[in-house]
């Protein structure tokens, strides 16, 4: 029996781009934690509620990366997707630099993955069934 090839990548961008993405993210959430700590003290629990679901939103956003591809179908899925987004891409980098694609590894059935363009919000399933 000829066995499953797994091809492992990080999510297809430029070095700088993620250290962009990753730095940011990372002192935002040091930030924020920080700030809520102060906003327990004030008690002020609308701003905490607000907070702490920004905060959960950008530690999510890092547990995303790395990536795993089953085949070279996803992998060609997943380049295609990015290409076809390039330009939201760009318009991000004008934007305040928002999370161009993430790739979720879906927890349901089988490894269901999606790639989602964070800048327009469309998605796309790029998941290979023919390896399961
Ligand atoms: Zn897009």
């Amino acid at each position: 029996m000829k066995q499953k090839e797994d091809f492992e990548v990080t999510v297809k961008l430029s070095k700088e781009a993620v250290a962009d993405i990753v730095k940011p993210y990372k002192d935002v959430i040091d930030s924020l934690e920080k700030r809520i700590q102060r906003l327990l003290d004030n008690a002020e629990s609308a701003k905490i509620r607000e907070l702490e679901i920004e905060n959960a939103h950008l530690k999510h956003l890092l547990e995303m990366s790395p990536v795993t591809f089953d085949s070279e179908k996803e992998l060609k899925a997943y380049k295609k997707f990015c290409k076809k987004h390039e330009k939201c891409q760009l318009s991000a980098k004008e934007n305040g630099g928002k999370v161009p694609y993430i790739v979720l590894n879906g927890t349901g059935v089988g490894t269901c993955k999606k790639v989602i363009c964070q800048v327009c919000g469309k998605e796309q399933d790029i998941t290979d069934i023919s390896v399961w």
